[in-house]
């Protein structure tokens, strides 16, 4: 086992970055805006707002 260039993954992503049959939607815990209602930073997506979801077969 040797991880070492390991994508950033937030918890939310559920794949890395470019996996087939994955893509970016919208963080359903922010609704997108990527900080939550007390104004940190949205732990599921790192604040970005999204996150990756697989697309069929998931
Ligand atoms: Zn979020």
């Amino acid at each position: 086992m040797s991880i070492q260039s390991t994508p950033d993954l937030n918890p939310g992503d559920v794949a890395a970055p470019g996996t087939p049959g994955a893509g970016e939607d919208i963080c359903d815990a922010c609704a997108g805006r990527g900080t939550l209602a007390d104004g940190k930073p949205c732990p599921q997506c790192g604040g970005s707002g999204r996150v990756m979801e697989g697309i069929g077969g998931g």
